[in-house]
């Protein structure tokens, strides 16, 4: 059997990123990936095929109260294909509670700086300007103005979006037709293919098995019908599977008595959905979908953002829990939809668990205090909406985990969490853990460019 330096599994935002840098270390690195390898012009063209393709559970997994939806990629690019690709910095509130969660004292400015900075000079950055807000946008920032409520313009991960071509492309969120999104695999895997990156795909990984002298990784190769078992060795390896993925790897391979704090501290960042009725289009859909969002501190302060984002006519079907005539009704009314959404940053008292057949079953119940500051989110979405001039206001009853971290958090001590800080699984020199599972909180910010600053850092700590 062929003994690589390094098998990375999962890659998505940090296993394609940590591939990247590996391979350009010139180590003999193979990524492993359990989906398919789409290319820009091989995404599904509908949304209902993405779903069913490009996504874990075929479209949404659940909690185990089926009130909170999950969303995450199975494909090379991991979530970061379906990302909207908001890149923000960790602030000072996120790092600092970092570092008394997790004991580990590089949670500052000051120690991410670098890696921010690398990974921002390898991404294609875009931040929007007062021309590029689109009709949803707009509202928004009219209303927030009149409330006294902070605003800000995003920046996003994108180089062309065809805004000459009127940007109609919605079906971005499920894989970007020109490569214009930086995902890990235009950032990263497609660049680091090109320096003979060894990636195999359609492998999901079932058991970990850590050695001496290296690790095996075995697994199941194939998508549909006959599944073959197939078994690799690195001298080290790096799951990078997610949250759930490599939570899931670790739990299947039984090493929760070694490892007491596995599966726990899970957050998600739960996101509820609110749409305005205007009398006039609005036409969320056009242009850059989501160019504004809240900055205002007292918001932050409170635990909680607003999104000024776009809701897709699939999606938005399903948010109206309505049925029959209402339902149609509203979709009618679908160009003229102000759509704005509340992201709670919540307690991590989420658990990953699996069951003897390695189903997940993920125990993720909302807290006074998450629902504290969900109500008060709702608050100013309601100000917001009745601002902008909404004559009818819709709080969907549906909600969403897109942000999914924890379950193998990173800190100093082997009881409280699950790899060093460096990204050492604790006990086991050879096995690293590096993606939004190694999250000791929910930062209340978009975790994508710390995932990826995160892989950076290890890939020097390992290239040295
Ligand atoms: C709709 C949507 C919008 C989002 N928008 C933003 C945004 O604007 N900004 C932002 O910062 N974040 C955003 N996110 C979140 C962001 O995409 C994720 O936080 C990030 O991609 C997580 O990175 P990761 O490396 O931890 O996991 P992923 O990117 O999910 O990658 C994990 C990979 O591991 C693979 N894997 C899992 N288990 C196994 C196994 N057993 N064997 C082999 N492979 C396995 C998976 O198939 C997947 O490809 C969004 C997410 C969604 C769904």
């Amino acid at each position: 059997m062929a003994i690589y330096d390094f098998i990375i599994v999962g890659s998505g935002a940090g296993g394609g990123t940590l591939a990247y840098y590996l391979n350009k270390s010139g180590a003999n690195v193979l990524l492993l990936e359990a989906g398919r390898f789409y290319r820009k012009n091989t995404f599904p063209k509908t949304e209902a095929e993405a779903s069913a393709e490009l996504y874990w559970g075929g479209g949404i997994e659940y909690d185990n109260q089926a009130k909170l939806g999950f969303l995450r990629g199975r494909l090379v690019g991991g979530s970061s294909i379906m990302y909207q690709c908001l890149m923000d910095r960790f602030d000072d509130i996120a790092l600092n509670d970092w570092q008394a969660e997790s004991g580990i004292n590089y949670f500052t400015q000051n120690g991410m700086d670098s890696h921010y900075t690398q990974i921002e000079n390898d991404l294609q950055l875009h931040t929007f300007t007062e021309g590029e807000r689109n009709g949803n946008a707009n509202l928004f920032v009219k209303a927030c103005d009149e409330l006294g409520y902070k605003w800000g313009y995003l920046r996003r991960g994108q180089h062309d979006c065809g805004r000459e071509l009127g940007n109609d492309c919605i079906t971005c969120l499920n894989g970007c037709h020109r490569d214009s999104k930086q995902s890990s695999m235009v950032a990263f895997v497609q660049k680091a293919e090109e320096n003979n990156l060894k990636v195999e795909t359609e492998i999901e990984i079932t058991q970990v098995i850590h050695q001496k002298d290296g690790v095996i990784v075995r697994g199941l190769q194939g998508l549909i019908g006959h599944k073959k078992p197939v078994e690799y060795k690195a001298k080290k390896t790096i799951l990078a599977g997610g949250a759930f993925g490599s939570t899931r790897m670790m739990l299947m391979s039984g090493y929760q008595n070694q490892l007491p704090a596995l599966g726990k501290k899970f957050a998600t960042h739960p996101q509820f959905m609110w749409f305005g009725f205007q009398k006039e289009y609005v036409d969320s859909h056009k242009l850059f979908f989501q160019s504004v969002a809240s900055k205002d501190p007292n918001f932050r302060a409170n635990g909680f953002k607003l999104e000024n984002v776009f809701s897709s006519p699939v999606s938005t079907s399903m948010l109206f829990t309505v049925r029959g005539a209402q339902h149609h009704d509203f979709l009618k009314r679908y160009r003229y939809m102000q759509c704005v959404e509340v992201a709670v940053r919540d307690e991590n008292i989420g658990e990953i668990r699996v069951d003897k057949k390695g189903k997940l079953n993920v125990h993720k119940p909302m807290t006074d205090q998450d629902n504290e500051r969900k109500t008060k989110g709702h608050n100013a979405i309601r100000n917001i909406l009745k601002t902008a001039g909404a004559y009818e206001v819709y709080e969907s009853q549906m909600s969403f985990g897109l942000h999914l971290m924890g379950g193998c958090t990173i800190g100093v001590d082997g009881k409280n969490s699950v790899v060093s800080p460096e990204f050492n699984v604790h006990g086991m020199e050879n096995l690293y853990i590096c993606d939004s599972s190694v999250f000791p909180n929910a930062p209340g910010i978009n975790p994508s460019l710390t995932i990826m600053a995160l892989a950076h850092k290890l890939s020097t700590l390992l290239i040295k």
